[in-house]
């Protein structure tokens, strides 16, 4: 075999893969790396700089996975290797508080009024969790109502019709999970305010929080409906609940404040990661003083963590942050994002390919349907066999794309008009490809 021209012609994406599959379940550690919701081999990267990212092929692609998010300023940033090589020099980390933590969190708690304290964490899922632990000790309320196709991590508690990975393989429902753990999470669809009113007015003396993705990012992109979160916002505050926004892909990507700023809504905690770690692992969950007093060691509400404030991931956040506050961030974001939306909506046109494309700023999703996509049973109606199409022509076309219909896209700082261009040309002939089919 080894001397077969196939195996000395397969690519090294090919036989990585087979070598990681004997060591790594599935050969990834994030299920969804896997490329199981497409087919074919996962792309083995070398290397990423700017836009674009480079398999150990020597191919490369232009990327709008950005690392599931938080590469808002493109790979390999000079400023931001600078700084984390700066802190590793230093000492990578030492179990002690340090001054960049506290400017780290200082950055936090300016960008988010709402937010008064903060703890800083090593992932989203970490965040998710201990919000909720406190949004729990705090009301000592005990149940959380979430929505069908947010995804907050992959903790117990919360992976009930979870977005993301979960739906791609279709088990909201993870093994391992005792169902007592859920017994207290109820999830109702999401932009539908009679379901959370007829959830307080059945529930509402034991529901201590309700926590949402602002903008879903996990059951592809969906918006919420006009006043759904103001609606969100008045229940809660009527009830004695918690309202709990998981801006890990939002915050600092729809605009410096987040979704919150965005939408004028007031959450009593937010939960935070990706662009706040630059790349590197952080994540954060922060609120209201009176609240997160109840947290470890002011309060009775217990967190810890090792790595928690990790020096060089504080750092790459830093310098991320104090690069997004810069003049015309934002705007340059949301002219490219409108750039693509254009041309990917006028290519589906010519083409005939019915899609529905959703953005916001650098966020962007095309579903495989006709219908308007509000909610996950809406998301669902997209057609997997199209997007599995789509998704390996822009990858022959050197585009890279998330290997889900049910993820979202993420631009750059780096993509320039001619990367978006690009994609354009890329996107009107993988449509013509699905069309053909
Ligand atoms: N919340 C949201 C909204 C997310 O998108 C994610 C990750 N995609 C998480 C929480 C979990 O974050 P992590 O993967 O860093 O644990």
């Amino acid at each position: 075999m080894a001397d077969s021209p196939q195996a000395l012609h397969a690519p090294t994406s090919d036989l990585l893969f087979t070598e990681a599959q004997r060591y790594i379940p599935g050969g990834v550690n994030s299920p969804v790396r896997a490329f199981r919701a497409v087919g074919g081999t996962p792309r083995f990267i070398a290397r990423a700089v700017g836009a674009k990212i480079y398999d150990v092929d020597g191919r490369e692609y232009i990327d709008y996975v950005a690392s599931w998010g938080p590469m808002i300023l493109g790979h390999a940033h000079p400023q931001v290797v600078r700084a984390v090589q700066q802190a590793a020099e230093r000492g990578t980390s030492y179990g002690a508080p340090t001054e960049a933590e506290v400017t780290l969190a200082r950055m936090l708690c300016e960008a988010f009024p709402s937010i008064e304290l903060v703890r800083l964490v090593s992932s989203g899922t970490e965040a998710a969790m201990s919000a909720m632990r406190v949004a729990r000790g705090y009301t000592k309320r005990d149940v959380i109502v979430k929505f069908d196709g947010c995804y907050h991590g992959h903790t117990d508690g919360l992976l009930v019709q979870a977005g993301s990975g979960a739906t791609t393989f279709g088990i909201p429902n993870s093994a391992g999970v005792p169902a007592s753990y859920t017994q207290q999470t109820l999830s109702l669809p999401f932009n539908d305010l009679k379901a959370v009113r007829d959830a307080f007015a059945n529930h509402g003396e034991r529901i201590a929080a309700v926590v949402l993705e602002p903008i879903p990012g996990n059951m592809g992109v969906v918006l919420p409906a006009p006043g759904f979160l103001q609606g969100l916002r008045a229940l809660t505050r009527r009830h004695g609940a918690l309202l709990v926004f998981d801006e890990v892909i939002t915050g600092f990507r729809v605009g410096y404040g987040g979704a919150q700023h965005f939408y004028d809504v007031t959450p009593d905690m937010t939960i935070l990661g990706k662009i706040i770690g630059g790349g590197l692992p952080v994540g954060a969950f922060g609120g209201k003083r009176e609240i997160m007093e109840q947290v470890a060691p002011l309060g009775p509400v217990y967190q810890a963590g090792t790595l928690s404030g990790n020096p060089l991931a504080v750092a790459a956040g830093i310098e991320t942050l104090r690069l997004l506050r810069e003049p015309g961030v934002y705007e340059g974001l949301e002219a490219m994002g409108q750039r693509l939306y254009d041309g990917l909506q006028a290519a589906a046109q010519r083409v005939g390919v019915p899609v529905y494309t959703t953005r916001i700023g650098s966020m962007f999703c095309t579903f495989f349907t006709a219908q308007a996509v509000t909610d996950y049973a809406s998301a669902s109606t997209a057609d997997t066999a199209k997007f599995r199409r789509f998704f390996h022509a822009m990858l022959e076309a050197g585009v890279y794309l998330a290997p889900s219909q049910f993820e979202a896209g993420f631009i750059s700082t780096a993509h320039t008009e001619q990367d978006i261009d690009h994609t354009i040309e890329a996107c009107q002939r993988a449509f013509e490809a699905v069309a053909k089919a």
